[in-house]
């Protein structure tokens, strides 16, 4: 701060040597401009360093040659948080016809990014619009749009405006427009309007055919209009896209399962897929129907087989759990053991977000850290790192 303050000394000496210069004739102007000069250094002298950018910003007066200047100024006072005076210099800057085209659209860019840190959307809005169609600022200005319909829930713009920055910078949008479709469809759901939401999923898979966000609203749908085997497929689909959101839907499979009279065959499909990926969670979960379906001592044989060769947290959490109730043991060592894993599990992390490293107990469609879409993703065991635990 101070740096800049020493390279605003002369430019606001300058200025009053230009402004002088300029030969007005107003002298209320002139006596102003050299009032606030005097008292910038005053404000300098008395190490007061806000009151001085103030009377920099009244001294020096906006025109093509200073805009630069005022615009720089701006933007640092929105980067150290004090959005009202950006908003007051580049409001300032835009009531200005001295500027050139291209400073305008800078200031308004700037007005814009003021408006989003202050949280007034819809102002922002508007001038984002506007710059859409300076074509050095469209992309900017497109992708801001997209942030402040996301914020305001409004998809089917944020879907539009998407569309169109994919089309102008090539670069692919298809995973956030596919989980916009998405919310379109859980807002349907919510009026219970299924054949609305079910347009809406398959817009989401014809954007992002891996999005699993689709696929399980497809299920849940499926699911509670008794459609239990379409609601199989549905969920099953999750395999194929990502099979470690899987053990979110393995309670929805075990229920489809059961209503339709086959019950084992929840165990089936998950030994197939244990087969392949013996992620704790997943251990876990088929021990937990084995116990429920077939007994407490195939589940043993299960954990104690799979921990040989694939030791996980959940698996030998289970594996004690089971041990203790088998033996009503009070074998101390025992039940320390399941103290300290439950314990341990109880603190872990169930989600992690590959675009940030944001890890979370909760499963988020739009990472609470970066706001990256589809990026949280279900972690195989645990993990652990308690101090970005949300
Ligand atoms: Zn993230």
């Amino acid at each position: 701060m101070l740096e800049l303050l020493w390279l605003l000394l002369p430019v606001a000496a300058a200025s009053g040597w230009w402004a002088a210069k300029r030969e007005r004739t107003d002298q209320d102007r002139i006596h102003a401009v050299h009032a606030d000069r005097f008292k910038g250094l005053n404000y300098l002298l008395d190490e007061r360093p806000d009151e001085l950018i103030e009377a920099f910003v009244r001294a020096v007066e906006v025109d093509r040659d200073t805009a630069d200047t005022h615009l720089a100024l701006g933007s640092l006072f929105r980067r150290r948080g004090e959005v009202d005076r950006a908003i007051s210099i580049h409001s300032n800057l835009i009531a200005r016809n001295s500027l050139s085209t291209e400073q305008r659209s800078r200031a308004v860019l700037e007005l814009g990014e003021d408006y989003m840190r202050a949280g007034l959307f819809d102002r922002a809005e508007t001038l984002f619009r506007e710059l859409v169609g300076q074509p050095d600022h469209t992309a900017v200005a497109l992708a801001r749009l997209v942030g402040i319909y996301e914020q305001e829930k409004d998809w089917q713009e944020a879907i539009e405006y998407g569309d169109h920055l994919e089309k102008l910078t090539g670069q692919s949008r298809k995973v956030e427009t596919a989980q916009f479709c998405c919310e379109l469809a859980e807002q349907a759901w919510q009026q219970r309007d299924a054949q609305a939401a079910r347009a809406f999923l398959l817009q989401a898979l014809g954007r992002d055919p891996r999005c699993v966000r689709a696929s399980m609203l497809q299920g849940d749908i499926a699911l509670a209009e008794g459609e239990y085997a379409s609601a199989i497929t549905a969920y099953q689909t999750i395999e194929r896209q990502n099979r470690s959101y899987l053990p979110e839907i393995v309670p929805q499979l075990e229920h489809c399962y059961a209503a339709l009279g086959r019950p084992w065959a929840v165990i089936d499909y998950l030994r197939g897929v244990h087969a392949h990926d013996h992620s704790g969670r997943l251990t876990d979960l088929l021990a937990n129907l084995l116990i429920s379906q077939q007994g407490e001592e195939p589940a043993r044989l299960f954990l104690e087989d799979e921990l040989r060769s694939f030791p996980t947290l959940s698996g030998l959490r289970r594996l004690v759990e089971l041990k203790l109730a088998r033996s009503e043991s009070t074998n101390s060592d025992l039940h320390a053991l399941y103290r300290i894993s439950q314990h341990m599990l109880d603190d872990a992390a169930r989600y992690q977000c590959d675009k940030c490293g944001f890890v979370g107990k909760s499963l988020h469609w739009c990472c609470p850290g970066c706001k990256s879409w589809g990026s949280i993703k279900g972690l195989p065991d645990v993990v652990f790192k308690k101090s970005s635990l949300e």
